[in-house]
């Protein structure tokens, strides 16, 4: 049988593997285990392979896995839309947003973020092939909602995040990464300190390294096809 702690194991290889053909440093490139629908006790598995950061993408779910593994050390990221009445919950919980879009979402986590927490982190969400009813703003928009946000008190801008659809072809699939890149290379040219490009899946995290990702998001490879 696979255990969490086997898949964690390959999926490290797999990012060595693609830094090394990439000419990368694999430090550099970190990975956030995606336990969406998972229970607490397939994240206790994973924390103790190692794994420290972890993404959930529904709100009140993820909240609940947080209360219920507090004695852990974890780093919890949210990378799912949030509607405006989610805002409380996500900025007294969470650690990281990767899922900013609209400015009206960023400055209510700014003005909700408690003062004994650390500042939110938090990246821009862009969508980089159009999808017309998929969240992120278009590349074009990404610097003015970048310069607003960086701008709150209470979050910390890092960096880009994105969710293309899949593609099957490799230098297909590196293309579109590289569109993500691209936009982070933007944001930083025009002076914003950012370190985070956060894009790649269980599918596709060679081809988004590749193209410059530093933060692969991966679900499936770890703990198996959700239900
Ligand atoms: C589910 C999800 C992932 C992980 O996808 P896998 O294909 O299971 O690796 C990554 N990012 C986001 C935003 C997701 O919703």
């Amino acid at each position: 049988m696979t255990t969490i702690a086997d898949s964690i194991q390959k999926v490290r290889e797999r990012i060595s593997a693609a830094c090394e053909s990439a000419g990368r440093n694999a430090a550099d490139v970190s990975l956030l285990a995606v336990s969406k629908t998972c229970g607490p006790e397939a994240i206790r598995e994973a924390h103790a392979a190692g794994q420290r950061a972890f993404g959930e993408n529904y709100v009140q779910e993820g909240v609940e896995k947080i209360a219920a593994l507090r004695d852990l050390p974890l780093e919890w990221h949210c990378i799912g839309p949030i509607q405006s009445n989610k805002t409380r919950l996500v900025a007294g919980h969470f650690d990281w947003v990767h899922t900013i879009d609209r400015l009206k979402i960023a400055e209510r986590l700014s003005a909700q973020r408690p003062e004994g927490m650390a500042p939110l982190q938090v990246c821009i969400q862009v969508n980089v092939d159009g999808g017309a009813t998929k969240s992120g703003v278009a590349p074009g928009e990404a610097l003015e909602l970048a310069r607003a946000v960086a701008a709150l008190p209470r979050l910390r801008l890092r960096g880009v995040m994105s969710i293309p659809e899949p593609v099957s072809d490799f230098a297909e699939a590196r293309a579109v990464h590289g569109r993500v890149r691209s936009v982070f290379e933007q944001l930083r040219g025009a002076g914003l300190p950012l370190d985070t490009l956060s894009t790649g899946m269980s599918a596709d995290l060679e081809a988004a390294i590749a193209a410059g990702s530093t933060m692969v998001r991966v679900g499936t490879a770890i703990f198996g096809a959700r239900g």
